[in-house]
């Protein structure tokens, strides 16, 4: 990395050099292979003394430039990269705690994330409490002796809740635990939560890095004592990723800050849209200027936008709400973020069907909210778009 030049511009440049490799191809190649063969025993020893390309499990030519470069991204010393966001996070979660730990855990947050929380670390003797992260002083107080890990998402999933990560990284400090980081929705193009101080940034690859939707990856960044930690337990769980999608999420990372910048501002521009529109009762986005997270998303993102995931509450009218989405020509039902193209989902018939009504409604969710991943089309295609379909409402 040279530091005269942009994130983008190292990104762009950055080394490609694989061992025993004298041609320079112009774009890395796929090595689609399950293991690299070796000449003698001599060769064996020195392949796993040196670290070098034995198993593709283990190591490979793919896995290694697109680690790389998240972990330049992320400016983090390494990067275990896995076969989806899941199993990213499953990996850091079980990697750092034991069986006595307790977990401090932002109660908003994606659902299956949730569920191992709730579901599955319970079964190994992990203590877990799920509380609402929007107050500090709330969670230091549920802080213990044995809290290992306070976990959070930077933007929370539908209601686009920022969290104070420099503030949680001192909290989790002062009590020795660790603060890990789903920076999926704000990616580290918007923000690198290590520079705030969290232990450990997670990428879902699947959603804007790739930002294709033709791939699933996830990522675990920090330094390389933890995520030498993370890697072993990924390594055993078998889940790190293929170098067929590594191949292509590395192909996407090449314009991630291109298209989450442009993203990004086109989000700003519909939440401001939106919020002007009468038949829309409310918007969630950390830029509109009446936000209660403006101060926050300043300290989080400056001028940035911070996010191209924005929702927005319409009528609870279930044949306008039809209505609404089959007028729509342009934003699509889908059920992943962070493409190139804008979709929607429903978050009380996806992400949070699970949970009753009252308890759906106390975190903001009503049956009339969408949430929307802002992808590239024209911002003034998008407002159009939009604005039209809400007509079904007049
Ligand atoms: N984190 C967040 C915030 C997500 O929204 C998702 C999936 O939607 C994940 C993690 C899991 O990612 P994956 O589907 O790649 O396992």
């Amino acid at each position: 990395m040279n530091p005269e030049y942009s994130m983008n511009t190292n990104l762009l440049h950055s080394k490609r050099d694989i061992q025993g490799m004298t041609l320079q191809p112009e774009t890395f190649p796929l090595f689609a292979t399950a293991a690299f063969s070796q000449r003698n025993l001599s060769d064996v020893k020195r392949a796993y003394n040196e670290k070098q390309f034995t198993y593709v499990r283990t190591r490979n030519p793919n896995r290694k430039v697109l680690s790389e470069a998240i972990s330049l991204l992320e400016a983090g010393e390494d990067t275990f990269v896995s076969s989806s966001g899941m199993g990213a996070i499953f990996s850091t979660i079980f990697a750092l705690t034991d069986a006595g730990s307790h977990v401090l855990c932002n109660r908003e947050i994606y659902g299956e994330t949730y569920e191992i929380m709730t579901e599955i670390l319970p079964r190994f003797h992990v203590e877990v409490e799920m509380i609402s992260f929007a107050d500090c002083a709330e969670v230091a107080s549920h802080m213990k002796p044995n809290t290992k890990i306070v976990y959070t998402e930077v933007a929370s999933n539908p209601c686009i809740q920022l969290t104070d990560i420099p503030e949680l990284a001192k909290l989790a400090h002062k009590n020795g635990a660790y603060l890990v980081v789903d920076n999926t929705f704000t990616s580290p193009i918007n923000i690198q939560p290590l520079a705030f101080g969290a232990d450990i940034s997670i990428n879902s690859l699947t959603k804007f890095l790739n930002g294709h939707s033709d791939a699933l990856g996830g990522s675990a960044t920090g330094t390389a004592e933890l995520i030498a930690k993370v890697t072993a337990v990924g390594k055993l769980s078998g889940v790190p990723i293929t170098p067929y999608d590594s191949w292509l999420i590395f192909r996407g990372l090449q314009t991630a800050a291109l298209r989450i910048e442009k993203q990004t501002d086109n989000a700003v521009k519909l939440a401001a849209a939106l919020k002007a529109n009468p038949h829309v009762e409310a918007v969630c986005h950390p830029s509109l200027p009446d936000s209660p997270q403006n101060a926050l998303s300043q300290k989080l993102f400056g001028n940035k936008g911070g996010t191209a995931m924005l929702s927005f509450i319409v009528p609870e009218d279930s044949a306008k709400i039809d209505a609404f989405m089959e007028k729509l020509t342009l934003a699509r039902y889908a059920m992943t973020l962070g493409g190139l193209r804008t979709t929607l989902s429903h978050p009380c018939t996806s992400s949070h069907h699970a949970l009753p009504d009252a308890e759906r409604r106390a975190l903001g969710i009503t049956p009339g909210m969408f949430r929307v991943s802002v992808g590239l089309e024209t911002a003034e295609d998008l407002i159009a778009d939009f604005n039209n379909a809400l007509t079904v409402f007049d």
